[in-house]
């Protein structure tokens, strides 16, 4: 195969206004673009054997971590085929005239969550979603042994449109720099904690507790609720009641006790908007160890239901029609 010419190659780039990273990937422009207007995930699945079924290891042979039951692998994770971000190579920041790039280093590690190819995170046993997530906390201790990166990310999408295939299937995305969102959430959580020398996390979760009007569930290790100011509607957060910073550090018994809020947070959605369509993402502290006492690791969802009108994208501002006591009661009614 010749060499990728260079312009065809990915790199970084620096907004030198919003001060945000951006991703130039052309090497994947083609085929996802291709996909706009197509059919969604089972049409997709017609074009050939599922990739991430049992059997299909082939496709994507290189494991760098699988987790195995009695018959077979459990949680399997290997490249992805088209990766944002490149394990191989230096960071090669470099100016261009007044603008910042680097090379698109990271790692963008696809998780296989479950060999059945049915089931979704609602329906996980609970022994299976925590097999995911004590893989999560692995791949989290080992990526931040690599001192190029700063960030690791869980990402999960359900439902979506633009998801080729309906096997559950979930990112692990290791960083050279703060997401634009975390790096928000870090900033606040640290000036906050400037001011009071407490965790905005911590008063956050002591204040649901006492208010109770957005608290969707709990348990002895965990809190589900909706956030005072969510963005979306029937958006929920999973916090551990115990300040951690580093999601590496959760505790064995824990795992289990994140898979039962988890698992229970998308059945209540699953319940309340009839399957939609949603995506979960960990946001934990950086990699580098900084900051421990003023970031909180906590879990995201929000369901997609197709109410974004560009005013976000236009403004910044988000607009909710469900407000977040609304949403929690309708959470809380049924599973
Ligand atoms: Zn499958
Ligand atoms: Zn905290
Ligand atoms: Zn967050």
């Amino acid at each position: 195969m010749p060499a990728r010419p260079l312009n065809r190659m990915s790199e970084l780039r620096r907004d030198p206004i919003l001060r945000r990273w951006v991703i130039m990937a052309p090497e994947r422009g083609a085929d996802t673009l291709a996909r706009r207007g197509e059919p969604p995930a089972d049409a997709g699945e017609a074009r050939g054997p599922c990739p991430f079924c049992p059997g299909s290891e082939s496709l994507n042979p290189d494991e760098i971590a699988v987790v195995r039951d009695g018959t077979g692998w459990a949680v399997r994770v290997t490249p992805d085929k088209k990766p944002l971000l490149h394990i191989e190579g230096d960071l090669g920041r470099r100016a261009a005239g007044m603008f910042d790039l680097m090379n698109a280093i990271g790692a963008h590690e696809l998780v296989t969550d479950v060999p059945a190819h049915t089931l979704t995170w609602a329906d996980f046993p609970l022994p299976q979603m925590t097999r995911l997530l004590e893989l999560y906390r692995a791949r989290t201790r080992d990526l931040r042994r690599d001192t190029r990166f700063r960030f690791v990310v869980v990402l999960k999408n359900h439902g979506a449109t633009w998801s080729r295939y309906g096997h559950s299937h979930s990112h692990v995305v290791a960083t050279p720099f703060p997401p634009k969102r975390l790096e928000e959430e870090v900033a606040g959580a640290r000036e906050y904690y400037r001011m009071r020398e407490r965790c905005v996390f911590c008063d956050q979760i002591s204040e649901e507790l006492r208010a109770g009007e957005r608290v969707v569930a709990r348990n002895a290790d965990f809190l589900t609720f909706a956030p005072f100011a969510s963005e979306h509607p029937y958006e929920m957060w999973i916090a551990p009641l115990e300040h951690a910073a580093d999601f590496g550090t959760l505790a064995d018994g824990a795992a289990a006790s994140l898979a039962e809020l988890l698992v229970d947070a998308l059945a209540r959605l699953r319940t309340a908007l009839a399957d939609p369509p949603y995506s979960v993402a960990l946001h934990a502290g950086a990699v580098d160890g900084g900051a421990q006492a003023e970031f909180h690791w906590h879990w995201e969802i929000v369901p997609h239901l197709g109410h974004e009108l560009g005013m976000e994208w236009a403004t910044g501002i988000f607009s909710n029609p469900v407000p977040p006591e609304e949403a929690a009661r309708r959470l809380r009614a049924r599973r």
